[in-house]
Protein backbone atom coordinates (compact mmCIF):
# COMPACT_ATOMS: atom_id res chain seq x y z
CA UNK A 1 0.00 0.00 0.00
CA UNK A 2 1.30 3.56 -0.29
CA UNK A 3 3.03 5.29 1.79
CA UNK A 4 0.74 7.66 4.06
CA UNK A 5 3.72 10.57 4.83
CA UNK A 6 4.95 10.69 1.44
CA UNK A 7 2.51 8.70 -0.82
CA UNK A 8 5.27 6.52 -2.08
CA UNK A 9 4.32 3.46 -3.88
CA UNK A 10 6.37 0.91 -1.96
CA UNK A 11 6.01 0.33 1.75
CA UNK A 12 7.15 -3.67 3.24
CA UNK A 13 5.47 -5.23 6.12
CA UNK A 14 8.61 -5.49 9.03
CA UNK A 15 6.17 -6.74 11.80
CA UNK A 16 2.62 -8.92 11.31
CA UNK A 17 0.60 -9.81 14.31
CA UNK A 18 -2.82 -11.50 15.35
CA UNK A 19 -4.98 -9.88 17.37
CA UNK A 20 -6.26 -11.84 21.00
CA UNK A 21 -9.61 -12.66 19.79
CA UNK A 22 -7.58 -13.61 16.12
CA UNK A 23 -9.87 -11.72 14.30
CA UNK A 24 -7.50 -9.08 13.00
CA UNK A 25 -4.21 -9.06 11.83
CA UNK A 26 -1.90 -5.72 13.30
CA UNK A 27 0.89 -5.18 10.58
CA UNK A 28 3.53 -2.39 11.32
CA UNK A 29 4.95 -1.23 7.56
CA UNK A 30 7.95 0.80 7.04
CA UNK A 31 8.06 3.35 4.05
CA UNK A 32 10.72 2.35 1.66
CA UNK A 33 10.86 5.63 0.57
CA UNK A 34 11.03 7.85 3.39
CA UNK A 35 11.19 4.90 5.83
CA UNK A 36 8.00 6.05 8.19
CA UNK A 37 6.74 3.65 10.08
CA UNK A 38 3.19 2.49 10.36
CA UNK A 39 0.09 0.47 11.41
CA UNK A 40 -2.14 -0.96 9.27
CA UNK A 41 -5.00 -3.29 10.11
CA UNK A 42 -6.52 -6.10 8.12
CA UNK A 43 -9.82 -7.60 9.67
CA UNK A 44 -12.70 -9.38 7.55
CA UNK A 45 -15.39 -7.20 6.14
CA UNK A 46 -18.78 -8.97 6.92
CA UNK A 47 -21.69 -6.99 4.99
CA UNK A 48 -25.12 -7.66 6.17
CA UNK A 49 -27.35 -7.10 2.90
CA UNK A 50 -29.95 -4.51 3.29
CA UNK A 51 -33.20 -5.23 3.74
CA UNK A 52 -36.07 -4.53 1.07
CA UNK A 53 -39.71 -4.45 2.07
CA UNK A 54 -42.51 -5.27 0.53
CA UNK A 55 -43.38 -1.64 -0.18
CA UNK A 56 -39.82 -1.71 -1.99
CA UNK A 57 -38.07 0.88 0.55
CA UNK A 58 -34.63 0.10 1.99
CA UNK A 59 -33.29 -0.21 4.77
CA UNK A 60 -30.07 -1.49 6.53
CA UNK A 61 -30.47 -5.15 8.52
CA UNK A 62 -30.53 -4.63 12.10
CA UNK A 63 -29.69 -7.60 13.99
CA UNK A 64 -31.38 -5.74 17.23
CA UNK A 65 -34.79 -5.91 15.19
CA UNK A 66 -34.76 -9.66 14.23
CA UNK A 67 -33.73 -10.68 17.85
CA UNK A 68 -36.28 -8.46 19.30
CA UNK A 69 -39.09 -10.06 16.77
CA UNK A 70 -37.97 -13.53 17.61
CA UNK A 71 -38.34 -12.48 21.44
CA UNK A 72 -41.42 -11.24 20.69
CA UNK A 73 -42.78 -14.34 19.74
CA UNK A 74 -41.16 -16.31 22.65
CA UNK A 75 -42.33 -14.32 25.19
CA UNK A 76 -42.59 -16.27 28.43
CA UNK A 77 -41.73 -19.62 26.39
CA UNK A 78 -39.81 -22.29 27.70
CA UNK A 79 -36.87 -22.15 25.20
CA UNK A 80 -33.57 -21.35 26.52
CA UNK A 81 -31.54 -18.21 25.61
CA UNK A 82 -28.90 -20.21 24.42
CA UNK A 83 -31.21 -21.70 21.82
CA UNK A 84 -32.90 -18.39 20.86
CA UNK A 85 -29.13 -17.12 20.46
CA UNK A 86 -28.77 -20.31 18.11
CA UNK A 87 -31.10 -19.60 16.14
CA UNK A 88 -30.78 -15.55 15.71
CA UNK A 89 -26.74 -16.93 14.38
CA UNK A 90 -28.48 -19.59 11.98
CA UNK A 91 -30.38 -16.85 10.39
CA UNK A 92 -27.61 -14.24 10.35
CA UNK A 93 -25.36 -16.87 8.87
CA UNK A 94 -27.75 -17.67 6.04
CA UNK A 95 -28.14 -14.14 5.33
CA UNK A 96 -24.51 -13.59 5.10
CA UNK A 97 -23.87 -16.99 4.00
CA UNK A 98 -25.83 -15.65 0.95
CA UNK A 99 -23.76 -13.28 -0.33
CA UNK A 100 -26.58 -10.82 -1.43
CA UNK A 101 -26.28 -7.25 -1.34
CA UNK A 102 -30.40 -6.87 -0.56
CA UNK A 103 -32.37 -9.36 1.14
CA UNK A 104 -36.52 -9.26 0.86
CA UNK A 105 -38.33 -8.77 4.47
CA UNK A 106 -40.14 -11.72 3.55
CA UNK A 107 -36.92 -14.05 3.15
CA UNK A 108 -35.95 -12.94 6.57
CA UNK A 109 -39.59 -13.59 7.47
CA UNK A 110 -39.32 -17.46 6.25
CA UNK A 111 -36.12 -17.73 7.71
CA UNK A 112 -37.78 -16.87 11.36
CA UNK A 113 -40.55 -19.16 10.55
CA UNK A 114 -38.35 -22.00 9.79
CA UNK A 115 -36.52 -21.70 13.21
CA UNK A 116 -39.58 -21.08 15.48
CA UNK A 117 -41.23 -24.05 13.77
CA UNK A 118 -38.30 -25.82 15.04
CA UNK A 119 -38.29 -24.23 18.53
CA UNK A 120 -41.58 -23.61 19.53
CA UNK A 121 -45.01 -23.90 18.22
CA UNK A 122 -47.20 -21.25 20.50
CA UNK A 123 -44.23 -18.97 19.13
CA UNK A 124 -44.25 -20.15 15.78
CA UNK A 125 -48.03 -18.97 15.27
CA UNK A 126 -47.66 -16.24 16.85
CA UNK A 127 -45.07 -14.70 14.65
CA UNK A 128 -46.67 -16.30 11.78
CA UNK A 129 -49.97 -14.22 12.94
CA UNK A 130 -47.94 -10.82 13.33
CA UNK A 131 -45.72 -11.44 9.88
CA UNK A 132 -48.18 -13.09 7.75
CA UNK A 133 -51.20 -10.69 8.27
CA UNK A 134 -54.21 -12.15 8.95
CA UNK A 135 -55.46 -10.29 5.95
CA UNK A 136 -53.44 -13.53 4.02
CA UNK A 137 -55.59 -16.30 5.24
CA UNK A 138 -53.90 -18.76 2.36
CA UNK A 139 -50.36 -18.00 3.80
CA UNK A 140 -51.46 -18.68 7.07
CA UNK A 141 -53.45 -21.63 6.42
CA UNK A 142 -50.21 -23.15 5.02
CA UNK A 143 -48.68 -22.15 8.11
CA UNK A 144 -50.52 -23.91 10.19
CA UNK A 145 -50.44 -27.09 7.70
CA UNK A 146 -46.73 -26.77 7.84
CA UNK A 147 -47.17 -26.98 11.86
CA UNK A 148 -49.76 -30.01 11.51
CA UNK A 149 -46.51 -31.77 9.36
CA UNK A 150 -43.76 -30.89 11.51
CA UNK A 151 -45.74 -32.51 14.70
CA UNK A 152 -45.48 -35.68 12.94
CA UNK A 153 -42.50 -37.47 12.72
CA UNK A 154 -41.36 -35.23 15.72
CA UNK A 155 -38.51 -33.08 14.07
CA UNK A 156 -35.67 -33.16 16.43
CA UNK A 157 -32.78 -30.65 15.82
ZN1 LIG B 1 7.09 7.38 2.66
Amino acid sequence: MHCPFCSAPDTRVIDSRLSSDGGQVRRRRECVSCNERFTTYESAELNMPRVVKQDGSRMPFKAEKLCAGVMRALEKRPVGTEQIDAAINRITHQLLAAGEREVSSSKIGNLVMEELLALDQVAYIRFASVYLDFSDINAFREAIEKLEQSKSPRKNR
